[in-house]
């Protein structure tokens, strides 16, 4: 049994997708080719916002939302400490300060509540300015957004979503990818909507942001290839990537629908000693990971593997105990919830595939 089933997509859309390949390779435009304008435009449409920007990965997704919204030395940004390491990184990659923040114990999302004690405390410690919110849509599930902004709004800070597990996921019929500023996702393989190697993409409505965006993804590009108007990356999605997007983004709801159906049927046949996730009223998830929690990990863990089942930890390590961050000095008991899902956690087979 796969952990994430590949291969199977691959057999059910092998025509389509070869086909789109060699279509790039016949046409030969590598980098910015057609295809990639396209997806842009099927995703920002797939959203429901104004503008998508594709990139090479979801972490310089981040990087770029983080350059065009001006984030530098002496800003402070809240990001919930249980995430994927990129979240964190690329606060710091951009010189700034990650302020982490504990974890709603039901969702795994950022607790509004604690975000909002953390901002007051950066506040009144006056030694840096608080900038921005990170918040992600952890395991496919939105983070509670409509809490967020409101805290966003009034501390006038930044928000962006880190969708890149969320794509799919919706509040109240609003979009992952749709909300705070700026929204990023990944299309890494394992993703909700993967692509066959790394691959990015950012959303906003903002006109002046997605122009930033796309001349920060070729070198801060201006009216042409040799006029460069501020200091950018090299970060575009390869043409032959969007192609293949371009395909599995026409099957994702068919894909997310038979995740719903997994999930539904895990909650229906898995033993009642596992904790199973919830969704909140008016939510759904793109299910990027089905994740239970159990004070008795390695047991069930051990029982799983011994049925070939597959079972995976995210995340074992929070970011505030990452030895990358130990200079912020933070102390295992600043985010008692994140700790304890830390040993608690584990993420079951779940795929678009799955029988
Ligand atoms: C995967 C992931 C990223 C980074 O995406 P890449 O495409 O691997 O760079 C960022 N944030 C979260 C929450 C992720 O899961």
């Amino acid at each position: 049994m796969h952990f994430i089933d590949l291969e199977a997509q691959y057999n059910h859309l092998k025509e389509r997708i070869d086909t789109r390949i060699h279509a790039v390779l016949q046409h030969g435009k590598y980098i910015m080719g057609p295809e990639v304008f396209e997806l842009e435009e099927r995703l920002a449409d797939y959203v429901g916002v104004k503008h998508c920007i594709t990139c090479a990965n979801g972490t310089d997704a981040l990087t770029l939302s983080m350059m065009a919204l001006g984030i530098e030395d002496g800003d402070a940004v809240f990001c919930p400490t249980f995430t994927f390491f990129a979240t964190a990184e690329t606060i710091a990659f951009a010189n700034a300060t990650p302020v982490f923040v504990d974890s709603d114990e039901k969702t795994f999302n950022i607790c509004p509540i604690d975000l909002e004690l953390r901002i007051k405390e950066t506040i009144s410690r006056g030694d840096l300015k608080p900038k921005a919110i990170i918040a992600v849509d952890l395991f496919g599930l939105p983070a509670n957004y409509p809490e967020i902004e409101r805290i966003a709004e009034k501390y006038n800070l930044k928000l962006i979503e880190d969708a890149a597990q969320g794509f799919g996921g919706s509040i109240n019929g609003r979009k992952a990818g749709s909300f705070g500023d700026i929204a990023t996702t990944s299309f890494f393989p394992a993703k909700p909507l993967g692509c066959y190697g790394d691959g990015g993409a950012i959303f906003t409505d903002n006109d002046e942001y997605a122009e930033q965006l796309r001349s920060l993804r070729v070198h801060g590009q201006g009216s042409d290839k040799y006029n460069n108007i501020r200091i950018g990356v090299n970060s575009r999605l390869d043409t032959i990537q969007a192609a293949i997007l371009l395909e599995k983004l026409k099957e994702f709801p068919i894909e997310l629908d038979n995740r719903n159906r997994a999930a539904l049927n895990y909650s229906q046949i898995l033993p009642k000693s596992l904790v199973l996730p919830e969704l909140p009223h008016g939510y759904t998830s793109s299910w990027a990971q089905y994740t239970v929690k159990t004070e008795q990990r390695e047991k069930i863990i051990e029982e799983f593997r011994a049925k070939n089942i597959p079972v995976m930890v995210y995340y074992a390590t929070c970011m505030h105990a990452q030895p990358a961050f130990h200079y912020l000095n933070y102390s295992a008991n600043d985010f008692p919830v994140a700790n304890k899902l830390s040993k608690e956690v584990c993420s079951l087979p779940m795929h678009g595939y799955l029988k």
